[in-house]
This record gives structure tokens, C-alpha cells and sequence, in this order.
């Protein structure tokens, strides 16, 4: 059993070994192996956030799940049953570093599971690069990639030959098969940490360092897919939850359905389901509007926030136009999504509007009451106003 270390009063990284300190109790992030969690794993989650959290859930941005409201008291019971669920590191920067997206539409034999496994592997090892925080791998080895739009650094997908090591940020890669894919991932790593200077991200020295020669190969990739929708697809069907929050009883009953491969669009995959679950909580139909905006925790469950957002944006919701996507943001940190169409940010005077850029992006319009929003937003719009 590990001993519980001292919860983190901040930081944008937390984890099962290093909580952190949110405006409801402590955020113990819980990253699953290889991105998938099975029916005894989802289960146990579940009790373990009812029977210590505050009985709900967050799906991350980076395909993990989130207990919340725990109390600090508390931690080490969760870390206990978590441990038990064979879901917690060997040591908190272990945990760190196992930063890995995987696509969720792997297939038994595509080799995905094994990379994914090997790289944890290699993480974890003593001789495991340095890497900073945010720094991450995306395992994305479908037919064609659907994470490029998810952050990452080190990418590994399909490729002639087998598989292609990338470099975020640059045009080219490596083509290898299947036994080089993490060792020349590591490589990669290493190199990164070389080259660094105080750089966190690898798109940072796309400009100023050109790569090995090894990794200038490849320049041909395979295409990348549209962003899921809730609805069914080959491995199961994908399920969405509103602003990518889940009841513990929710993930109780999904837990009875399959094994839950996570994404990091704030949808799960409920392997081999041929048929929507009948849990209303849950959008299992791709034309739903609450799949049309993200929002952060907000006030009052993260101490950052200037103002709510999730109920804001529920409003909101029905009156975002089909394929776009509107993002309130409790401050201008950004957690629940890098860049949106419409993106508003609680400020203490009111909400900044900010269109096709960041939540930290200069905003267009400034300190918008909330009941004004709509009309900025949607003028055309025979909604109610909210
Ligand atoms: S973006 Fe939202 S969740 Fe993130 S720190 Fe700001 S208020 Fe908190």
C-alpha cells in the first residue's frame, strides 16, 4: 500500500498518487492501461466514487477518469481500492509520465493493446526519460488516425512497412514495423529532452531543430478521420456524457454492459454493445445538442473559476448550430478544450467572447452579461433568451 502523499493545493496534472485540491474535495485522476477499463474495473470506480467521492465522475480531455469530491481523509482508501483494481503506479512520476492517448477503435490483432502496453513499460523503467508534465504519446493505429486533433507529442500510427513514428509538429516521420515502434518512440523522447532548452512541448522545436535523419523518412500518412459521434461503430457503441461528467451509478450500470475503452472526447466505447443502453443520462445518438458544447468544472467545484459555466452552457446548447462547438470556460486556463468556434470565458466582470481561438486567445467582445449572451451569439435565433 502506498502511503497517501500530501494532496497538491495546484496543478494541472493530477493523478491517483497526487491528488489535487479542487472547490468540492480532492480530483484523484485515474489513468487506465491502455485506455480501456474492464467490466470489475469500471465497477469498482464506481463504488469507490460513491462510497468516498461526492458520486460523480469526469471523462478528461486525455481519456482518463476523474473521482471528485474526496475527501483528503479519505485518499488513502481510494488509493487502496485502486490498487486493488490494479490501477495505481508504482511511483507518482511514474504515473506522470504514462501519459498515453490510445484510439479506442483498435482492433484485437492491429497491434495497438501491445504498443500501448510496451510503452507503458518503457516509461515506467529507471531509465525512463525525463519529460515534462503534458508531455504525450498518442497510440493511434487505425486504419486511418483519430487523435491528431487531441494534443500529443509522440505519435505512432499506421505506416507503410507497419507503423510511423512522428514528431508533433513536423512534416515527416519514421516508418518501422512493429517491434521498433516504441523503441524508436523513446528514442524520440530522448532526443526531445536533448534539444529542449526550457521547451515543454515538441511542436516548439519544430522551428528551431530539425529532426534525426531516421525520423525524416516518412512523409506520407494515413488519413485522418472526422471527430466520433456518439452512435454505433465496429468495436461497440460510443456513448457520450454531458460536459464528459458520469454519475457513479451510471458507470455502475455501464460496467454491467462491457468493457469501457475511454476517448478523449468525453464519450466512452462500451465494447461489442450492438444496441443503445437504455440510460437517459447518457447521449447515445449522434444529433444530440449537448455533444455541441464543452464546458469546464466551473464555479463552484474548481477554486480557479470566476463564474458557473455548465449551466450556461446547457442553455445555450439548443441554439448551437449543427457542427460547430461553443466552449465556457471558467477562466482563461482553457481545461476543458484547446480551441473552439465560440469560446466564453467567466471573468468577475462577466463573460469575454472569444470566436476560433483559445480560451487565453484576445477576446472579441468583453464582460457580457449572461442573459445577453444569446443575442450575441445566435441574433437570428427565435430561442427564448436564457
Ligand atoms: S478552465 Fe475551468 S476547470 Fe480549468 S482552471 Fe479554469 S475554471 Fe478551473
Amino acid at each position: 500500500m502506498h502511503p497517501a502523499p500530501a494532496p497538491q493545493i495546484k496543478g494541472w496534472c493530477p493523478g491517483a498518487l497526487r491528488p489535487m485540491l479542487s472547490g468540492d474535495g480532492l480530483v484523484v485522476r485515474v489513468r487506465p492501461h491502455a485506455g480501456r477499463l474492464t467490466s470489475v474495473q469500471a465497477a469498482g470506480i464506481a463504488a469507490l466514487a460513491h462510497q468516498y467521492g461526492n458520486g460523480m465522475l469526469d471523462l478528461t480531455s486525455r481519456a482518463n477518469l476523474q473521482l471528485r469530491g474526496i475527501a483528503p481523509e479519505a485518499h488513502a482508501a481510494v488509493l487502496q481500492g485502486l490498487q486493488t483494481l490494479g490501477l495505481v503506479d508504482s511511483s507518482a512520476d511514474s504515473e506522470s509520465r504514462r501519459n498515453i492517448l490510445v484510439t479506442p477503435f483498435w482492433q484485437p490483432d492491429d497491434g495497438t493493446q501491445r504498443i500501448a502496453a510496451t510503452l507503458a513499460q518503457a516509461l515506467a523503467a529507471p531509465d525512463a526519460p525525463a519529460l515534462p508534465g503534458k508531455f504525450g504519446f498518442a497510440v493511434d493505429g487505425g486504419a486511418q488516425a483519430v487523435l491528431r486533433a487531441n494534443p500529443a507529442d509522440i505519435r505512432i500510427e499506421r505506416g507503410t512497412g507497419g507503423y510511423t513514428v512522428r514528431a508533433d509538429g513536423y512534416a515527416t516521420g519514421a516508418n518501422i514495423g512493429i517491434e521498433e515502434a516504441v523503441p524508436a518512440a523513446m528514442a524520440l523522447a530522448h532526443w526531445f529532452l536533448a534539444q529542449r532548452g526550457g521547451l515543454n512541448r515538441m511542436a516548439a522545436l519544430a522551428p528551431l531543430h530539425a529532426l534525426p535523419e531516421r525520423f525524416q523518412a516518412a512523409t506520407d500518412f494515413v488519413p485522418s478521420a472526422p471527430k466520433p459521434r456518439p452512435g454505433p461503430v465496429a468495436a461497440g457503441w460510443l456513448v457520450g456524457a454531458e460536459f464528459g461528467q458520469l454519475q457513479a451509478e451510471t458507470l455502475a450500470a455501464l460496467s454491467t454492459l462491457g468493457a469501457l475503452r475511454m476517448t478523449p472526447w468525453q464519450m466512452l466505447l462500451i465494447e461489442g454493445l450492438q444496441h443503445a443502453p437504455a440510460l437517459p443520462a447518457l447521449v447515445t445518438q449522434a444529433h444530440d445538442a449537448r455533444m455541441r458544447v464543452v464546458a469546464c468544472t466551473g464555479a463552484p467545484g474548481c477554486l480557479q473559476a470566476a463564474a458557473a459555466t455548465r449551466p450556461l452552457a446547457r442553455a445555450l446548447a439548443p441554439q448551437v448550430p449543427a457542427g460547430r462547438l461553443l466552449h465556457v470556460s471558467g477562466c482563461s486556463k482553457g481545461c476543458a478544450h484547446p480551441r473552439a468556434a465560440l469560446t466564453l470565458v467567466a471573468t468577475p466582470a462577466g463573460f469575454n467572447l472569444i470566436r476560433h481561438g483559445t480560451a487565453a486567445s484576445t477576446p472579441d467582445l468583453l464582460a457580457l452579461a449572461p442573459e445577453m449572451i444569446a443575442s450575441y451569439l445566435f441574433p437570428t435565433s427565435d430561442a427564448p433568451r436564457i
